[in-house]
């Protein structure tokens, strides 16, 4: 049996470079060799046990490579070819895909995240495409690895926040928190055509970066109250749309009360606990305030669209990438991306 190098979950904070089998082909799979991958935030919540995947199970879900192998029902593809999946992998066939909410495949919450949640991932030298017809999506020429690497998780996502929040030319959006998909929510805004975009968070090369990617103004909340701050910076209005990037009750409570009456508040973040709605910065219900939740849109369109951005120079995420490591050195980058060392926004780790 031929093998490869893989990050597997042993338990609550151990995931380890392991030898495992490289996956046999079914007829809807593809097999995929890892060229370029990434650690997502999500990644660190499953070593910390934070949140329960199976032991042995392979972590990662932001695959960019190369076809290796195709199933005997996968048409349209060559071996060979240069190809990234979304982080979500939806069937495409399910009636949560045929109705639009590819994430929510099979209808169980989240049910389209399948890599490195309910099968094995790609931090590893390959890994097998589920629904490859729905999931493939061939990378545009003259874009790197890197180029492309945040687009199956943090820039859909982030994107998603914008999206989500139904963003009109002109509007004035604040984002909480600036870590990768805070920024990319940024970058989205930009792109949806606001006219003020707001960045709060306390790390000064986040703010930074938060200027680079389209923030007009940027708030140090250590330094000033955001929502006060916001208020002044709209006339005592409020945004439009707020998007919560972070998932906290501080962070969502703060989106709630910076909003104008009819704002929406768009929320990325993933919450544990108990999530409370101040009835004053909610107007008892009576603010005609909307709530939209957004998990990472996947699927072969979405991440042809996303690379059609890059492509197209719309948006340069590049300068998120911060240290490169070899897959073989996959704990020492968990170290330094579980405890936000150095600066680091995301790692580029290639097998
Ligand atoms: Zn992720
Ligand atoms: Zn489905």
């Amino acid at each position: 049996m031929r093998t490869m190098k893989a990050a597997v979950f042993e338990r609550a904070g151990r995931i380890v470079l392991a030898e495992r089998p490289i996956p046999r082909v079914g007829p809807s799979d593809a097999l995929m060799r890892v060229t370029t991958t990434t650690i997502c935030g999500t990644d660190v919540h499953i070593l910390k046990g934070e949140y329960p995947i199976a032991p042995g199970c392979i972590v990662g879900h932001e695959p960019v490579g190369v076809i290796e192998e195709l199933g005997s029902a996968v048409l349209g593809y060559q071996i060979g070819q240069r190809v990234i999946a979304g982080a979500i992998t939806p069937c495409g066939q399910c009636s949560p895909c045929l109705d639009g909410h590819l994430s929510q495949c099979g209808g169980k919450v989240m049910g389209g995240w399948r890599f490195g949640n309910t099968i094995d991932g790609c931090q590893a030298e390959y890994v097998l495409v589920p629904n490859a017809n729905a999931n493939l999506a061939p990378i545009p020429d003259g874009l790197t690895d890197e180029q492309v690497l945040m687009c199956p998780d943090i820039m859909s996502t982030g994107f998603g926040g914008a999206e989500g929040g139904t963003i009109r030319i002109g509007d004035a959006v604040v984002i909480f928190a600036q870590g990768p998909i805070g920024l990319c929510a940024t970058a989205g805004a930009k792109l949806k055509g606001a006219s003020l975009i707001i960045a709060v968070d306390a790390v000064p090369a986040r703010l930074e970066m938060a200027k680079r990617m389209g923030a007009d103004v940027v708030i140090d909340y250590r330094k000033a109250d955001p929502v006060d701050e916001i208020m002044h910076l709209t006339g005592g209005r409020g945004v439009d749309v707020a998007i919560e990037a972070l998932g906290t009750q501080q962070t969502f409570e703060s989106c709630l009360r910076a909003l104008k009456p009819g704002g929406v508040l768009s929320s990325l973040g993933v919450y544990s606990g108990k999530l409370t709605l101040p009835m004053d910065a909610f107007a008892a219900g009576l603010g005609d305030h909307r709530i939209v939740t957004t998990l990472c849109p996947g699927g072969k369109e979405r991440m042809r669209r996303l690379m059609n951005v890059i492509a197209s120079s719309r948006v340069d995420l590049g300068g998120l990438v911060t240290h490169r490591f070899k897959l073989d050195e996959i704990e020492k980058a968990y170290d330094l991306f579980a405890n936000q060392r150095d600066g680091v926004l995301k790692v580029a780790i290639t097998p």
